[in-house]
């Protein structure tokens, strides 16, 4: 409850600082999760690997990748993944997660804006869990064009 509420106020936090930034300063960080368990594809490597095969959130994230041009990689870990932020060339992160890893993400990237997408869990935590599309396109463009 309490990381929906932070989750939430940072991102409206984030929309009303109106930040317009260039697709490819755009990190598109996402966790292991999502990838599903039996694909034999390495997406840690790089997301070239997925072949789109539509079993799991991957391949529609990769497409949303190559669409807007914005930088994107799968996160081992909390560590991995603030070492992505800081690299100099990104200016803003959209991140999907559970809650309690964006929570800490957001604090640990400050002051590098972060736009929080939460995943969704129907196979329960950290198991083949699932983003939508839509939430993360719309959070991308939103940087993109500097509005709410
Ligand atoms: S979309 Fe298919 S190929 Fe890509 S990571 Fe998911 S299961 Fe593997």
């Amino acid at each position: 409850m309490l990381h929906k509420l932070i989750i939430a106020l940072n991102n409206r936090l984030v929309r009303w600082r109106r930040i317009k930034v260039r697709p490819e300063e755009i990190l598109l960080l996402l966790p292991h999760c999502l990838h599903k368990q039996s694909c034999p594809r390495n997406v840690m490597h790089s997301l070239d690997e997925c072949r789109r095969c539509g079993q799991c959130s991957i391949g529609a994230l990769t497409a949303i990748r190559d669409d807007l041009g914005v930088v994107a990689c799968i996160a081992g870990g909390g560590r991995e993944a603030l070492a992505q932020t800081r690299r100099p060339e990104i200016k803003a992160v959209v991140a999907v997660a559970c809650g309690k890893e964006l929570v800490q993400g957001i604090f640990a990237a400050f002051p590098k804006p972060v736009l929080a997408v939460s995943n969704q869990t129907p196979e329960g935590p950290c198991r083949n869990t699932l983003a939508d599309p839509a939430t993360v396109i719309e959070a991308i463009e939103s940087l993109m064009r500097g509005k709410e």
